[in-house]
């Protein structure tokens, strides 16, 4: 097999020796193997800097990730048959959960598919590429897929933002087979309607299910406040477990349309809906001295890049100040972070600053994350990204 090789500068095998799947372009010997000479998205092997081999992957010269491994062993063949093997696995995976048909069916650097992002919903896949190895694998990777869950539509989403610091473009969205406008995904007995090709992210966030679930069980006879609601999947959730009530607060006018879609096609009372930004939403809703008996607060991650992590925390512990003067005596406070950049030590203290800037006391009734259709690489931390607390707060 005539591949490219990439050598690491000495002692730098260590940790993919351990199940790592990066290699960092500083980790690479430049002089043996100019990262320049590669075009990106090409299949290299690794070896360290006595000659062993370490794995395949694929190079990218612009990215800080130069090389992500497809597997542990030089001139692994990848090919079909790989990816069958692969996916395969990450399915039989979802199986043991109930969740192979409705979920996330690949999780990139978690189903050791770095780069590879698979949503399932029922006969439809929405797929996301970050990598330009993976584009390259493109057509491969199709077939399987097609293979393994006959589908009726692939639709690949082109606008991950990931894809940009892999010199990749962003596109518009791209269908193959038949894809509608709006699809469905059931969801704890529920059905949500969600956006494929104008929606955020794949159009739904699997990885709150559980959350969507333990939320909905606190809310009975309660008023819940769904801050960063999108279309509605908390609000929905609770009223269906016998929530009072439930105030939807989002910026987008589009996600929150489909919340009063979702209320109706479950049966439950429509949400009463706040367009605005979450910040003033929670300003406004004090100064009318409203009372919940439980908010949930699940924005997008303040903290994206690692330079966000003061102003990211900050914006945690602001958010938690106001929502916790909007609760009840006792009442519960939900905060999700998906910042792979933050710890769970950090956001807690976070979450803990910010009760106290209202006033208030917490305890910590429950924490939590993503759920088996996100697996976490127990070698790569930043693939257990998502981090939720559960509060019970209480006047001094
Ligand atoms: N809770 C949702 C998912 C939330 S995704 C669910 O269970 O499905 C994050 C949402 O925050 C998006 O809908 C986005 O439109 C919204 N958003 C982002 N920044 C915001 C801001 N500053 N104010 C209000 N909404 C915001």
């Amino acid at each position: 097999m005539s591949r490219a090789s990439v050598f690491l500068v000495h002692g730098e095998e260590r940790r993919l020796r351990a199940g790592h799947l990066w290699v960092f372009s500083n980790e690479i010997d430049v002089a043996q193997s100019p990262l320049t000479s590669f075009v990106p998205g090409t299949l290299v092997n690794v070896w360290d800097a006595r000659g062993q081999g370490i794995g395949t992957g694929y190079v990218n010269p612009h990215s800080l990730i130069a090389v992500r491994l497809l597997a542990h062993a030089p001139d692994v063949a990848i090919d079909r048959d790989f990816f069958r093997e692969r996916i395969g696995r990450a399915i039989a995976a979802r199986v043991r959960f109930g969740l192979d048909r409705y979920g996330r069916m690949v999780f990139g650097e978690g189903d050791r598919l770095p780069g590879l992002v698979v949503d399932r919903y029922g006969s439809h896949l929405v797929v996301q590429v970050g990598t330009a190895g993976m584009e390259a694998l493109r057509e491969m990777i199709q077939d399987v897929l097609v293979e393994c869950f006959a589908p009726e539509g692939i639709l690949y989403r082109n606008d991950l933002e990931a894809r940009k610091l892999e010199g990749l473009d962003l596109r518009e969205a791209e269908a193959w087979g038949t894809v509608p406008e709006h699809l469905w995904v059931e969801e704890g007995g529920l059905a949500f309607q969600v956006s494929p090709w104008h929606g955020q992210k794949t159009g739904w966030f699997f990885d709150q299910r559980e959350h969507r679930a333990r939320v909905a069980q606190l809310c009975p006879g309660r008023r819940l406040l769904d801050v960063f609601a999108y279309t509605g999947g908390f609000s929905v959730a609770a009223l269906a477990q016998g929530a009072r009530e439930a105030v939807a607060v989002d910026q987008s006018e589009e996600a929150l349309a489909l919340t009063a879609e979702n209320a109706k096609r479950n049966q439950v009372s429509t949400p009463r809906t706040i367009v605005a930004d979450a910040f003033d939403a929670l300003r406004m809703l004090a100064q009318s001295r409203e009372r919940f008996g439980v908010i949930v607060l699940d924005p997008p991650a303040f903290i994206k890049r690692k330079k966000d992590f003061r102003e990211g925390l900050l914006a945690y512990e602001r958010l938690v100040g106001l929502a916790a003067r909007l609760l009840d005596n006792p009442g519960f406070l939900v905060i999700a972070s998906c910042s792979s950049h933050l710890g769970a030590d950090d956001f807690r203290q976070a979450f803990a600053r910010g009760v106290r800037r209202a006033g208030r006391e917490a305890r910590i009734v429950g924490m939590g994350g993503q759920g088996p259709d996100h697996p976490i690489h127990p070698s790569i931390p930043e693939t257990g990204y998502l981090k939720v607390i559960y509060g019970l707060i209480e006047e001094r």
